[in-house]
């Protein structure tokens, strides 16, 4: 099944860290290497989310239905949120603009009102956990129209929250709601999918490893990049490519 979608949120915050990394996780992702401390960290956001979505106990899992079929998330979704009532989902894909991004938790209302949760194993707000929501704000928000036109039915789907999960004090939970932030980061978000784009479509970017390698994540393209520094040391003349 050829994809429909050419960036998602991942790549996307990639890009916002390094255009080189961003093309690279395009082309040539099996070149990336995660360090057992990252992949630590992977292992604990996920025991978090469970624990967060355990609070949402009607939730459906899509991903349990569709696994790595990415492309068939958003059909799905549309699908399901079209029922009448109340709906929770969970790992809720959607599609705009080449992009598509999963959504931790949607809840849909029956008045037609649309909640999301983006889970974060984090006692803080970070900037990547704003770029994190203001991406799949811009997605979702102009995907809801079309799941649900309000000409159509009595009423539309309406994103009235964004929310931050966080860990709270002791075994808490707390949230914080970022639309506002969101809305206002409405136009920049199009600016830069558009720019991304253009990345994925061309070479590989000729960007040199710095300080940028390591924030705001540590980069798993690092070997390679190391790899491709040496070669240009040994050949000044020849370069890698
Ligand atoms: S290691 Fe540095 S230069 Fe290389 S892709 Fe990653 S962030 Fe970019």
């Amino acid at each position: 099944m050829t994809k429909d979608y050419l960036l998602t949120k991942s790549k996307y915050i990639r890009g916002l860290q390094c255009e080189k990394a961003l093309y690279l996780e395009v082309h040539n992702p099996k070149l990336a290497h995660f360090s057992p401390e990252t992949l630590q960290k992977f292992r604990d956001g996920r025991t978090f989310e469970k624990r967060c979505k355990d609070t949402f106990p009607d939730g459906v899992d899509i991903s349990r239905q569709l696994g790595y079929q990415m492309s068939r998330y958003p059909l799905l979704t549309a699908q399901l949120l079209r029922q009448e009532g109340e709906v929770t989902l969970f790992e809720a894909g959607f599609l705009y603009d080449d992009v598509l991004v999963l959504a931790d938790v949607v809840r849909k209302h029956a008045d037609g009102r649309v909640e999301i949760f983006e889970i974060k194993n984090s006692l803080s707000v970070t900037d990547t956990f704003r770029n994190d929501v203001a991406i799949q704000h811009y997605v979702v928000s102009h995907s809801l129209p079309a799941i649900l036109p309000a000409d159509i039915f009595q009423a539309g789907l309406e994103l009235s929250h964004f929310y931050l999960l966080l860990r709270g004090e002791g075994d808490g939970l707390r949230q914080e709601d970022l639309l506002e932030y969101a809305l206002g980061q409405s136009a920049e978000v199009g600016e830069r999918v558009a720019r991304f784009k253009e990345v994925a479509a061309a070479s590989e970017p000729d960007i040199l490893m710095s300080d940028h390698c390591d924030r705001p994540y540590e980069c798993p393209f690092k070997h390679y990049c190391r790899r491709q520094a040496a070669a240009r040391q040994a050949f000044p003349a020849d370069p890698w490519r």
